[in-house]
């Protein structure tokens, strides 16, 4: 079964494009990808990072 370049619109025989080489996996074996919990994470550190900032600045 082929899988659909997202980047060159054309379908890939494989798991990745042999033109652009992007991973053309289908999205169901891997519900949140990893980047996107990074991301998370690292929104959720920057806003306690603000707060805290926020907190200090106050407390002075
Ligand atoms: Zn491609």
């Amino acid at each position: 079964m082929a899988q659909w370049c997202e980047h060159c619109d054309r379908p890939v025989e494989g798991d990745v494009c042999e033109v652009c080489g992007a991973d053309v996996t289908p999205e169901a074996r891997e519900p949140i990808p990893w980047r996107w919990r990074f991301f998370i994470v690292a929104t959720v550190l920057y806003l306690i990072w603000r707060i805290y900032q926020l907190v200090s600045w106050l407390s002075h």
